[in-house]
């Protein structure tokens, strides 16, 4: 037996119990003719007195040679702490070892075992089987577990049943690249990694499973932006004989349950809100509603004078930062040159000091007078003591630009705060999406989602304007879940595909299997997929995910850990049939 308790059990009600730990050692203190060891486990720490008086010399000077991270088993008796720690649960008592055993020794590990580590990020990454031992990070993967069981549980009691997908498989279009793999007994043949299970759970609703889901791993090879991983986990799901309402109300209440169970937070119905209007007053269509600062469009107010930056501009937009109209003349040229940066990409910035008296400074007083920003105040919401900021352009890069202002803004003003959780459905995406450089369009969600009833004939004339019925849960600005109605027929398959640049027989080659089985009494049907690891970070009232991983990748989609990716040997590659072209 290595151990009758773990690290974390012991009590002030099991004084005068015989024990035994096992753990590593965190910690060491001499005191010359006492020693004591912190013994450290998943479950906590307890304190080890040796003491060369009451057990033995012996005993002494081998846990004074203790190193940290050494792996030990200590037989004793639980006795009361002389002083005690309030801070710990096992902070009333201490074992008076009475027999020590190393079961095995460690290098000095190259950065501290401790909350506040000493350790940088990529030292950290190579090590992470060190890292989990910190509390941060372990007990972030308890966290993760919690979520995921609740999730399973809820799920399971709603009738939905967890069913495996494959892995190797044939490329979905979902608008990432794939992750291939050749296969060696199908010369110069590939699979391709999920990029999600698709397309077999719409094949599982064919097969009458009604309601299906996994927790999933999912693969996209993209250009890493912050905090995403090449390889990521869903939780997919899909049910059959839905409409768009059925599936919203089943997943609004999956969020509820993980919200009340994980964060004790009951909230209300979740609001709803269209892409449109998500763009047109967030300028994003995953827009935090945990605080206002919503869009003003301005060009009614602010066109037709003499200023031409604005009159030539597709659209003038503003918010109302609250209480920054105190902002010095420096703080504000700041503000400048951040929406000036690259990665925000904005000309300038007009800005509009709302003072206490209820007048106005602006930077271009030169063009409007008190009258016109009052209106530009109204239309913005803002209030004496507010700073309106005021950007121009054409409309999809200006409201992007005025989002990512409204984010900083926020950040900085302390509004998006990680304990309050405000979900959103955002609802009503277009069905395709323009790409700019090509002309060509492209499915916004995926080429399975259904257009909104009656918009098919729009296909051909607008293919902007149609309407899907697909949605988004939006949680504190990130969106945490994705979804649609499928298209269940053929036809309409079909059309979409044309729609979507492939021609029949491309279609066929692609997804003939997918079109064969939606001739044989395809249910509609309609699913959803959270993403599990961004949902766990939120919940945790974090930001990135990448500590909720046991095990992810870096920003060039290294695992620096285990050192991949890597080269394979030529004898692979020859089993393969694959040659290098480097
Ligand atoms: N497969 C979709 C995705 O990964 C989700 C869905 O439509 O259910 O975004």
């Amino acid at each position: 037996m290595y151990r009758s308790n773990t690290c974390g059990a012991l009590r002030a009600s099991d004084i005068g119990s015989e024990v035994i730990l096992s753990g590593w050692v965190h910690k060491v203190r001499d005191k010359g003719f006492v020693a004591w060891v912190d013994l450290r486990d998943r479950y906590g720490i307890t304190q080890l007195v040796f003491d060369q008086e009451r057990t033995s010399k012996d005993l002494l000077e081998k846990a004074r040679e203790l190193g940290r991270e050494t792996v030990i088993q200590a037989k004793g008796e639980v006795i009361e702490r002389a002083s005690k720690n309030p801070n710990i649960p096992t902070g009333d008592i201490e074992v008076l070892v009475t027999e020590l055993t190393i079961l095995n020794n460690s290098l000095l590990p190259p950065f501290t075992i401790e909350d506040e580590t000493d350790g940088g990020e990529d030292i950290r990454m190579k090590y992470r089987y060190l890292d989990i031992r910190r509390n941060p990070v372990k007990n972030k993967l308890i966290f993760r577990h919690k979520v995921t069981m609740e999730v399973r549980k809820y799920l399971s009691d709603q009738g939905f049943i967890d069913i495996e997908t494959p892995y190797l498989i044939k490329s979905t279009p979902e608008g990432a690249r794939d992750f291939l793999v050749p296969s060696r007994m199908n010369e110069g043949q590939f699979y391709a990694l999920p990029q999600s299970p698709q397309t077999f759970k719409q094949l599982l609703m064919v097969g009458g499973m009604d309601k299906y889901f996994q927790i999933v791993k999912c693969f996209r090879d993209e250009d890493l932006r912050a905090d995403r991983q090449p390889e990521f986990t869903q939780i997919d799901c899909e049910m059959a004989f839905v409409e768009q309402e059925d599936i919203l109300n089943t997943f609004e209440g999956l969020t509820k349950h993980l919200l009340k169970e994980i964060k004790g937070v009951e909230v209300d119905e979740f609001p709803r809100m269209t892409y449109d209007d998500a763009m047109r007053l967030y300028g994003n269509d995953k827009p935090d509603i945990r605080f206002g600062m919503q869009f003003g469009e301005l060009n009614e107010v602010a066109q037709h004078k003499d200023f031409n930056v604005f009159n030539s501009a597709e659209l003038v937009v503003g918010i109302a930062v609250p209480g920054a109209a105190s902002y010095t003349r420096k703080e504000i040229d700041k503000l400048v040159d951040w929406v000036k940066r690259p990665q925000v990409g904005a000309k300038g910035m007009v800005y509009v000091k709302c003072n206490e008296d209820s007048t106005y400074k602006s930077s271009v007083d030169k063009f409007y007078d008190q009258e016109d920003l009052a209106k530009w105040a109204e239309v913005t919401g803002a209030q004496p003591g507010d700073l309106i900021c005021v950007l121009s352009g054409n409309t999809n890069e200006t409201r992007a630009q005025l989002s990512a202002l409204r984010m900083e803004l926020a950040t900085r003003l302390g509004l998006r705060k990680s304990d309050e959780f405000a979900p959103l459905w955002v609802v009503d995406f277009p069905l395709l999406e323009l790409d700019e450089e090509t002309g060509a369009y492209h499915a916004m969600h995926h080429p399975f989602t259904s257009p909104k009833p009656g918009q098919l004939e729009l296909l051909d004339t607008k293919p902007g304007e149609v309407k899907a019925n697909a949605y988004d849960l939006v949680l504190n600005g990130n969106e945490i879940g994705g979804g649609s109605i499928r298209i269940y027929d053929k036809e309409t398959q079909a059309t979409m595909f044309k729609h979507l640049g492939f021609t029949p027989e491309e279609a066929k080659a692609q997804f003939g299997f997918l079109m064969d089985a939606f001739q044989y009494g395809a249910p509609p049907h309609g699913g959803i997929a959270f993403g599990l690891d961004r949902l766990v970070a939120i919940l945790g009232g974090q930001e990135t995910i990448r500590d909720f991983i046991a095990f992810p990748k870096n920003n060039s989609g290294r695992d620096v850990m285990i050192d991949a990716p890597a080269n394979i040997d030529d004898e692979q590659l020859k089993e393969l049939h694959l040659k290098l072209d480097l």
